[in-house]
């Protein structure tokens, strides 16, 4: 009996350290292009069950589309961003369009949601002086993220695999993990990926909690 307390006793002590010497890995996931008729709702309903929230980079004409859905997002908890209108690649377009790509993504994205976005992810991780600009014209700001990880589930050689090792590979304190919602496989490996982010020590924030709490 008593040697059984002294172990319980131990594996406190053990528990509260190990506690106060982990500082947590704070992660933003992001996932882009939607709102999607078939994975958003999926999605929601993993991450309620989950207790995880994520950053949406909205399409202005899918939220036109999917104005419930994103409105679902948002009373999850869940931040939006604007990642443009129409998911036109800005570098072939010319200064008025990038412009309208960004005011007009705002403006749909804002009337679908309920809430404006405050971040701007341009389409393809295409960041110039011309998108800088027309963001910044907007009153926007673009995610800079300390550690930026491609799940690379747009590129479909990437396999559910692969997508879960390259999700999970590098994460450190403030990194941003990048995915897609209409990918099936995102959704298929996201149980899975979550399980071993929190098995590494992640906890969950929206990208604009994130922001706040590195102090930048
Ligand atoms: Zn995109």
């Amino acid at each position: 009996m008593k040697l059984r307390l002294t172990i319980a006793a131990a594996l406190l002590l053990l528990g509260s350290l190990t506690a106060a010497d982990t500082k947590p890995i704070r992660v933003a996931m992001i996932f882009d292009d939607g709102p999607h008729a078939e994975q958003t709702a999926k999605l929601l309903a993993l991450f309620a069950e989950e207790k995880v929230h994520v950053t949406f980079g909205t399409v202005g004409k899918n939220a036109e589309k999917h104005p419930g859905l994103l409105q679902q997002v948002v009373a999850a908890g869940h931040e939006i961003a604007n990642h443009s209108y129409s998911h036109l690649h800005p570098q072939k377009l010319d200064a008025s369009a990038v412009d309208a790509e960004v005011l007009d993504g705002q403006q749909k994205i804002t009337a679908a949601a309920g809430v404006a976005p405050v971040w701007y992810w341009p389409p393809f991780i295409a960041i110039d002086d011309q998108v800088r600009a027309s963001v910044a014209k907007a009153g926007l700001k673009i995610y800079s993220p300390r550690k930026l990880v491609a799940s690379g589930d747009y590129m479909n050689d990437v396999d559910a695999a692969e997508l879960l090792r390259r999700a999970t590979t590098g994460i450190v304190d403030g990194t941003v993990i990048l995915f897609h919602e209409w990918r099936a496989e995102t959704f298929a490996q996201m149980k899975a990926i979550i399980a071993e982010l929190k098995r590494q020590g992640c906890v969950f924030v929206t990208y604009s909690e994130m922001e706040a709490q590195l102090g930048r």
